[in-house]
Formats: structure tokens, C-alpha cells, sequence
């Protein structure tokens, strides 16, 4: 079934995905890692990682695939990176370390104003939600306007409330895509961990806040299924149709295998380790 509108513009995304070249490096250097996760070293928030160059390039970008750099690999900042780096015009962590902190905590912020609008951006490409729309819109409208204030104004904004519209919201939405599908009651009673589901159809099923890891779903398809907060790691989708998935991200995506043949929804990127 078709969820998605047909001939969407997927250059309507390309504020919410990540540019690295325009980015001062934030996300290697205001988040904490843990060398677990895949990231090469422990490391605390606000701490540069040893790879970074003053350039903000990682030196060892190339090899991060032959390194297993999980946690570099699949990280997405929704575009935040380049967001803020322009807010600051030219003043980085690097070059006027005393504003850092806050340039940081400004980054944190906006992170979850494009996670959120992406989402809300996805929702209003549903073929099937258009009853949703005026509410949809609103709702961007409102995140861009937080998004486009003075990094004083972003740091004493107060987002529980927005947050809270955005969830409802997107909660309505899941069950206008998921009332299209017959209804599988058994669904959630299933473990889904580290077990094989090869060449299943997965079509409407809610797997929000599920943990699919290391799971085989290859050859599956996912028609209008819902990955919202799903934990994908390690997941095999090779030869899947995730092309119609729902509230599935590329950090998810980036954290799963897939092969040239997995389909994805157009306004998401191949991972580089499933080519
Ligand atoms: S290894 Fe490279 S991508 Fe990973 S955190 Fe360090 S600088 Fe960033």
C-alpha cells in the first residue's frame, strides 16, 4: 500500500539532513561517547575527539567502515550542525572558547527541534493524513520560527509543551496509517531480538519503541509499518522494502545492514556500509 504522496520533494528535507562540510564539528566534540558505541575513544562532552582537525574534518574520516565506527558511522545531527554553526557567523567552540558551553547547549536544542520537524515533515508527505495537514503545518511553522530566533532566545525556550503537541500529533498520525492495515493482535506478545523473519510481510505493523536488534528481516516488507524510537541495530533488511516505512530515520537506518537491493523512502541516504 502506498503511504507516501507520489512525486514528493525530497530537496524539501535537505535543511534536516546533515552537512558536515558546513559544520564546525559540534557533534564530535558537545556530545558524550562511550568506545563501546563505536565511537574511538571514551570521551566526555565538550571535549574534542582525538580524530578531530582544527580544519573540523575527521582525520580518519575515510576509514571510519574499516575501523567499525559504529557510533561515527550512525550518528545524524538532522542538520543542527550547520544550523547552529551559522546562527554563531564564523564564531566556533574553536575560535572563542568562552562562548562554547553555550554554543553546545544551543546545539542540543536545536537537535531536537529538527528531530521533531523532521518527523512532522514526514507526516505531512502521508498520502492518507491530509485531514492532519492544517495541524501538521501549524506545528512546523511554529518549530522553524523557534528555530530561526537568537541563540539567547533558543536557550530559554521551554519545549514541554511544543514536545508534547508534536507527540500527540504524531501519535494521531501512526494510527491513521496503522487503522488502514488489518489489525494483528498477537503483534506485540513477539520477541523480536536476535530472531529470523526472513521473505515476512511486516505491512502496518506498530514496532514504536520496539527492540529489533540484530534481527533478520531480509526480503521483508514494511509497508506503512512504524519505526518511531525503534531500536534497529545490527537489524539485516538486505533485499527489503522499507520505501514505505513510517517515522523511520537515517540514524536508524545508519545503525542497521542493508545491501543494494533494500529500498528506503526517498528522502533517506544509503548508508555508505550497504553499498
Ligand atoms: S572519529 Fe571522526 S567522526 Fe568520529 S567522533 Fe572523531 S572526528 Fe568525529
Amino acid at each position: 500500500m502506498q503511504i507516501y504522496e507520489t512525486n514528493l520533494d525530497e530537496e524539501k528535507f535537505k535543511p534536516l539532513q546533515s552537512d558536515c562540510s558546513n559544520c564546525s564539528g559540534l557533534c564530535c566534540v558537545a556530545l558524550y561517547f562511550s568506545k563501546t558505541e563505536g565511537f574511538p575513544e571514551n570521551k566526555a562532552a565538550g571535549k574534542p575527539c582525538l580524530y578531530l582537525q582544527p580544519d573540523y574534518l575527521c582525520k580518519i574520516h575515510e576509514s571510519l567502515v574499516d575501523k567499525n565506527m559504529k557510533g561515527c558511522i550512525g550518528y545524524d545531527c538532522y542538520g543542527a550542525g550547520q544550523a547552529v554553526t551559522a546562527m554563531y557567523k564564523g564564531d566556533t567552540w574553536q575560535s572563542s572558547p568562552e562562548r562554547a558551553q553555550e554554543i553546545f547547549n544551543v546545539f542540543m536544542i536545536i537537535f531536537q527541534l529538527h528531530q521533531m520537524r523532521w518527523f512532522l515533515m514526514e507526516a505531512r508527505v502521508m498520502g492518507h493524513v491530509k485531514t492532519l495537514a492544517p495541524k501538521i503545518n501549524a506545528l512546523i511553522e511554529e518549530n522553524r520560527r523557534y528555530c530561526s530566533c537568537s541563540s539567547t532566545d533558543v536557550l530559554s525556550l521551554d519545549l514541554k509543551h511544543y514536545k508534547k503537541r508534536v507527540n500527540t500529533l504524531l501519535k494521531e498520525t501512526s494510527r491513521m496509517v496503522s487503522d488502514r492495515f488489518p489489525r494483528q493482535s498477537s503483534h506485540h506478545a513477539v520477541d523480536y531480538m536476535g530472531r529470523n523473519f526472513k521473505n515476512k510481510s511486516f505491512d502496518g505493523i506498530d514496532f514504536s519503541m520496539h527492540l529489533l536488534i540484530a534481527s533478520d528481516f531480509s526480503g521483508c516488507t514494511f509497508s506503512g509499518a512504524n519505526f518511531l524510537g525503534t531500536d534497529l541495530r545490527d537489524c539485516c533488511f538486505n533485499g527489503a522494502d522499507l520505501s514505505e516505512a513510517v517515522f523511520l530515520t537515517q540514524m536508524q537506518v545508519n545503525a542497521a545492514r542493508g545491501d543494494v537491493n533494500t529500498k528506503l523512502p526517498v528522502f533517506l541516504s544509503r548508508p555508505v556500509t550497504w553499498r
